[in-house]
């Protein structure tokens, strides 16, 4: 059986760690023209304390395939991606799942979900859900499916309070969220949603992949300046508060 470090090593030579900065989205760690938030962060609701993404996903890079792939992939490709993904997950938990609690100002998070799909049928048999509860040491034994796709219409990246629904009422306050990939933050910002209207105090994401397309303004020039290889001793949570 391979190591966690192992499995994590190619990653480390292509993962690019979100830092905190003057141009960087304070909330989400896109960059910004010098803004503290970025445009969708701004004009969107926030019901996350903090979130966590543990690289940027660079359109079209290896990043980015490999959360495409563990998905819509089949067979051996894919169970091989969710094992790495779960590496990764699992490495980097270990070693920050505390700057997150901290951040987030809870005492530690009692469960840990994914963020469902949005679409209803995808998300019946999702692939996070065998990464998070059964792959990942850090979640297997907190992990509990707590949302569902409600039966509300609601457009894949549109943030809506209606979108999700608990599957059982909550009985914990504190509430750790993965999600695969962040773009504009609107179905992680719903689930949130849906968490904290059943009654969670401190809700965190962690997201694998903060998704970028590097030809956008300045993203490529910003990307090229952190630092390689991916350093697992860094976060972005730990480098500096990501609070709303
Ligand atoms: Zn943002
Ligand atoms: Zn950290």
């Amino acid at each position: 059986m391979p190591t966690v470090a192992e499995l994590t090593g190619l990653y480390g030579n292509f993962m690019t760690g979100p830092r905190p900065g003057p141009e960087v989205c304070s909330l989400c760690f896109n960059f910004t023209d010098g803004f503290p938030r970025c445009y969708a962060c701004t004009h969107g609701e926030s019901w996350l304390d903090v979130v966590a993404p543990i690289s940027y996903s660079v359109a079209r890079e290896q990043l980015h395939h490999a959360l495409a792939g563990y998905k819509r992939l089949t067979g051996e490709v894919a169970r091989r991606l969710q094992v790495e993904l779960a590496a990764v997950l699992w490495r980097y938990l270990a070693e920050h799942e505390r700057c997150i609690t901290r951040a987030a100002g809870s005492d530690g998070f009692e469960l840990v979900t994914t963020v469902p799909s949005s679409d209803r049928d995808r998300d019946e048999a999702h692939p996070l859900r065998r990464i998070v509860g059964e792959l990942c040491g850090p979640t297997r034994e907190r992990h509990e499916r707590l949302l569902k796709r409600s039966a509300a219409p609601a457009p894949e990246r549109e943030f809506r309070t209606d979108k999700f629904e608990l599957v059982r009422p909550l009985s914990v306050r504190s509430i750790l969220l993965i999600d695969d990939t962040w773009t504009t933050g609107a179905t992680a910002q719903s689930a949130a949603a849906t968490l904290r209207r059943g009654g969670a105090s401190h809700v965190a994401a962690v997201v694998i992949g903060r998704h970028l397309n590097r030809e956008w303004h300045h993203n490529d020039r910003r990307l090229r300046s952190i630092p390689r290889p991916f350093d697992w001793r860094r976060c972005a949570v730990h480098d500096g508060s990501a609070a709303r």
